[in-house]
């Protein structure tokens, strides 16, 4: 990866190629940011620049032998260790990346600003959780045993950090706090709330800026600038979303929909309606029961906001109009936040495998009571 190739971020591209010009690399960095801003492309660009043989103050060469391994982020100086879970056909008691490494560079190579919902379901495994555990720990020790190959530096690449189960972590931290030489742990993150402290005083923090609309319009691959320029705009700063937005406006209509169905339902205090909608719940996978309540609550906020800034109108969508026109009767300052909460804890249960129709059936009659307190008034 180039830089040239990481979309917008030109002023932390500047600090990171900097670092080497001046020869202050330090030996653990983090890069924190939402996938759509770009930690993990500008981590692979920093790492190339790092191992290229013919780098220039602003870029690596790109045909370099070590540049050309990088390109197909086949270096043997670069360990990557990201989250991954069982599968059918990695099953066995002791799992790490490894195993799951042609699979991660293929999506990668085809997004670079994948997340991890999407790199688990492109191993079918969207319904388990991801993590990273004690055996990439290991692995990243007897790796680091080995002289490097031929790179000034060599590079350990944790992309999404915060899924280092307790274990794997303690051991990093291990490494982190006596560094073997030229050496350099790119953490990526989406996060830093979850992660242990004593990881957080280790690695020097970059944080990512949300991308404008020009540069996310601008790196969408639509033929048709008007609904590029759209898309940036509803994207909010995140290039994943503008472009999971143009691949698959559908999906997303389709988490908008069954929300308005839900709250009508609940509204109505219609058993059967919640019925139904809780079985089409259960049947999703776990990811996308998270990304249903995340969007829930987004259109909630979108409410409140058109209640008190009814201009806001603009960044809605169509599907959306109708529903947060009629709602912001019943959606109010003072229910709203017991509504966000709950579902902000059901997102939280979900994680933790909580059985999705009880959840589901007792969230919705929550909801209900609190619609209807205002609709009481
Ligand atoms: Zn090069």
């Amino acid at each position: 990866m180039l830089f040239s190739q990481v979309v917008g971020q030109s002023e932390l591209k500047k600090k990171l190629r900097d670092s080497v010009t001046n020869g202050r690399v330090a030996h653990a960095q983090m890069l924190v940011g939402p996938a759509g801003s770009g930690p993990l492309p500008l981590a692979l660009a920093y790492a190339q620049y790092l191992a290229c043989k013919a780098r220039t103050d602003s870029e690596s060469c790109g045909t370099c032998g070590s540049c050309l391994r990088y390109a197909k982020l086949e270096h043997p100086d670069l360990q990557l260790i990201f989250p991954k879970n069982k599968t059918q056909k990695v099953d066995s008691k002791n799992f790490s990346s490894k195993d799951f490494l042609a699979e991660w560079r293929a999506a990668v190579l085809s997004n670079p600003y994948l997340n991890l919902n999407s790199w688990l379901k492109g191993l079918g495994i969207e319904n388990k959780q991801g993590f990273i555990n004690v055996d990439d720990s290991r692995e990243v020790l007897q790796n680091l045993s080995y002289k490097a190959y031929d790179s000034e530096y060599r590079v350990v690449l944790i992309w999404l950090a915060e899924y280092m189960n307790p274990a794997s972590a303690n051991k990093i931290l291990k490494i982190l706090e006596e560094p073997p030489e030229r050496t350099v742990f790119l953490l990526v993150a989406e996060s830093t709330e979850n992660m242990l402290q004593t990881i957080l005083s280790r690695v020097q923090i970059h944080r990512l800026g949300r991308l404008n609309e020009t540069e996310i319009a601008a790196a969408l691959p639509g033929e048709d600038p008007v609904r590029s320029k759209q898309l940036a705009h509803l994207a909010d700063g995140d290039l994943n979303l503008a472009k999971q937005l143009l691949e698959d406006e559908a999906s997303v209509t389709q988490s908008i929909h069954f929300f308005i169905q839900w709250m009508r339902a609940c509204f109505a205090v219609n058993v059967e309606a919640i019925q139904d909608l809780m079985e089409e719940f259960q049947s999703l996978g776990r990811e996308q029961q998270k990304a249903i309540l995340q969007q829930s609550g987004s259109i909630l906020r979108k409410v409140l906001m058109y209640r008190t800034l009814p201009e806001t109108k603009e960044k809605l969508l169509q599907e959306e109009l109708e529903f947060v026109h009629k709602f912001s009767r019943f959606i109010t300052m003072n229910n709203a936040a017991g509504m966000l909460q709950e579902l902000d804890d059901a997102h939280y249960h979900i994680e933790r495998n909580a059985n999705a129709r009880i959840l589901f059936t007792d969230l919705s009659f929550k909801l209900s009571d609190l619609v209807l307190s205002e609709a009481m008034k």
